[in-house]
C-alpha cells in the first residue's frame, strides 16, 4: 500500500490545500493530511480547530485520514508506513524553500521522497496567510476555504 503524508500548518487549510490533496489521494492508496504543531508559531486556529475543520472538509474522501504531529516530518512518516511527502507548489518563490526543504529530508532520511503537486490555476494564488488577511479586514473568503472553515470562521468574535 503506497502511504503519502500531507504535511503543513493548515492555518486554516484552503481550497488549494484541499486540491493538492485531492489529487494526491487520486495517485496514491491513502494519503494523511498531517497538521505540524509548531510550538514557536502562534496560529491563528489551533491546531485542534484545523484538524477538526479539516475532517469536516475531507470526509467525503475515503482514502484520506486527518491527523496531527509533532517534531521531524521524517519521523512521522517513518513511524506512520510512508514513504511519500506531498507538498504544493504555487510559483517559483515556493520553489526553493520547497527544494530545501525536500533536499533537507532526503539528507537525513534517503527512503523518503518528496513529490510536488500544483492546484488547478483558479487556486493557485490562495495562502493561509492571503485568507487569515481578507478575513480580519472583514472581506468575504467563502470563494478561498471550503465550507466548513467558512462556516467555523463565522461563529468567530471579531474584535
Ligand atoms: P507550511 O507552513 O508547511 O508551508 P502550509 O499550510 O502553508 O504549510 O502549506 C502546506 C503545503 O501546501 C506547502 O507545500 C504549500 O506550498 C502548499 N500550498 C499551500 N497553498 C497552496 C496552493 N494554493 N496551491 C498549491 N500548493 C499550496
Amino acid at each position: 500500500m503506497k502511504i503519502a503524508i500531507y504535511p503543513g500548518s493548515f492555518d486554516p487549510i484552503t481550497k488549494g490545500h484541499l486540491d493538492i490533496l485531492k489529487t494526491g489521494a487520486e495517485i496514491f492508496d491513502k494519503v494523511i493530511i498531517a497538521v505540524a504543531k509548531n510550538s514557536e508559531k502562534k496560529g491563528f486556529l489551533t491546531v485542534e480547530e484545523r484538524v477538526k475543520v479539516i475532517k469536516e472538509s475531507v470526509k467525503d474522501i475515503e482514502n484520506v485520514e486527518v491527523d496531527s504531529f509533532e517534531g521531524l516530518t521524517i519521523e512521522y512518516a517513518k513511524k506512520r508506513g510512508a514513504k511519500v511527502l506531498i507538498r504544493g507548489l504555487r510559483a517559483v518563490s515556493d520553489f526553493e524553500y520547497e527544494l530545501q526543504l525536500s533536499q533537507a529530508n532526503s539528507a537525513l532520511s534517503s527512503d523518503i521522497k518528496t513529490v510536488f503537486l500544483t492546484t488547478k490555476p483558479k487556486y493557485n494564488f490562495i495562502s493561509s496567510s492571503t485568507i487569515k488577511e481578507i478575513y480580519i479586514n472583514h472581506g468575504d473568503i467563502s470563494k478561498f476555504v471550503p465550507e466548513p472553515v467558512y462556516e467555523f470562521l463565522k461563529t468567530r468574535n471579531l474584535s
